[in-house]
């Protein structure tokens, strides 16, 4: 048999799956392999993982599975719907088919904890100036070539610091440090779906607000379930561009388009960030499609939040955006109908603060994530009264 080299044998293993090879794969440290035949519909890409799996402190087994035969399961977390034979370890690095049942590894391992203003998430409608106790577990579903959180979003929860830190925990710390909301947020949430739910739900009966940061790239019955115990949320909308969003995200669009509506239907607070990426995400004509998109299926209210770009992870060598293309996508979005633009990481910008879409008057001024004033009296403008989309009080 003629010999393949391991570049040969990546190649011919992903050109088996069912869709395309996730970017960034090989970063794993596990090799990858094709999965077993899926069922139709499910696009599953495993990971055979090099270390050792074995239930740890922080492994809990994991909701949404679904068994598919005798030990092989699929992850019904989110779209890549992983199928996995034992030992094999999802895309996300995070969840495990252990001897036929798949655990979670990231449960109570927080590798990262901060009290951040709220509006660092970004979230700018949400109770502003309040601080959001923020947690991360490691792991992601997607592998953005631009990640800021590499270190803690592409790494296996067994290779991070960590605090351990159970729900009960999360939550009384959030109450000790004064925080109206906990934000699960740095990495992909959805990753550690148990872990967040669990806090989730101990800090609504404390009366603490639940905030989800995310790509929001998702399945709806867990979505549903999170639905349950969510205050606000800001997602990304990475690109309107389903192959941008393979090559640059390793996700797809319309899953995403799909949690955006659900979140609308049921009423659930979200803004919107676009990192408007120089080469990947800077066609003006994609934006304003983005925009009517929105407007037509999620109205004009919920704010949008385009950021710039500064050299990344694997993008280290793009320039950052240019702050007239950040002005331009604003005023399209505008154009478009949306009445809350926003314009981040360009301090100074007029499109860091929010003017009143009745009278035009600047209602918050904002210095960096903090508040220099705010005109929003009761939900409403001080000027006219026009009320304002969000959550104030
Ligand atoms: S959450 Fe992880 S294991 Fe589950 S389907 Fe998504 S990437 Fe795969």
């Amino acid at each position: 048999m003629k010999p393949v080299s391991r570049r040969q044998f990546i190649q011919k293993s992903a050109l088996t799956l069912a869709g395309s090879l996730v970017p960034g794969a090989l970063a794993l440290a596990g090799t990858d392999h094709a999965s077993p035949s899926a069922p139709a519909g499910i696009t599953g890409r495993i990971f055979k993982n090099t270390a050792p799996n074995r239930p740890w402190k922080w492994s809990r087994p994991a909701d949404h599975t679904v068994p598919y035969s005798d030990k092989t399961l699929m992850c019904g977390i989110c779209p890549h719907n992983c199928l996995l034979n034992s030992g094999d370890r999802g895309i996300c690095r995070s969840r495990v088919n252990i001897d036929g049942t798949l655990y979670t590894l990231a449960y109570g391992n927080a590798c990262s904890v901060n009290i951040d203003p709220v509006e660092k998430k970004p979230l700018f409608h949400f109770k502003p100036a309040t601080r959001a106790l923020s947690i991360a577990a490691a792991g992601c579903n997607f592998r953005c070539l631009n990640c800021q959180n590499w270190q803690i979003s592409q790494v296996m929860p067994e290779d991070v610091r960590f605090h351990t830190l159970f729900p009960e925990q999360v939550v009384a710390a959030a109450m000790e440090k004064k925080a109206v909301s906990i934000a699960y947020t740095y990495s992909e949430a959805i990753t550690w779906f148990e872990y967040m739910m669990d806090t989730a739900r101990q800090a609504k009966e404390k009366n603490i607000a639940n905030l989800w940061i995310s790509n929001g790239y998702i399945n709806p019955a867990p979505l549903s379930e999170l639905c349950e115990v969510l205050d606000g949320a800001n997602v990304n909308l990475k690109t309107f561009d389903d192959a941008v969003y393979q090559k640059l995200n390793g996700g797809r669009l319309a899953p995403v388009l799909n949690t955006f509506k659900t979140l609308h239907k049921k009423n659930i607070h979200f803004e919107i960030t676009t990192l408007v990426v120089p080469g990947y995400v800077d066609d003006a004509k994609m934006i304003q499609q983005m925009c009517k998109w929105i407007v037509d299926h999620l109205g004009p209210d919920h704010p949008l939040h385009f950021l710039r770009f500064f050299p990344q992870y694997k993008l280290d060598r793009l320039p950052p955006t240019p702050v007239s293309l950040l002005t331009q996508f604003r005023q399209i979005a505008m154009d478009c109908g949306i009445r809350y633009v926003y314009v981040g990481n360009v301090p100074g910008h007029e499109g860091n603060h929010t003017w009143c879409h009745g009278c035009g008057k600047l209602l918050v001024e904002r210095n960096g994530y903090f508040l220099a004033q705010n005109n929003i009296t009761d939900g409403c403008c001080k000027f006219c009264g026009t009320r304002i989309p969000g959550v104030w009080g």
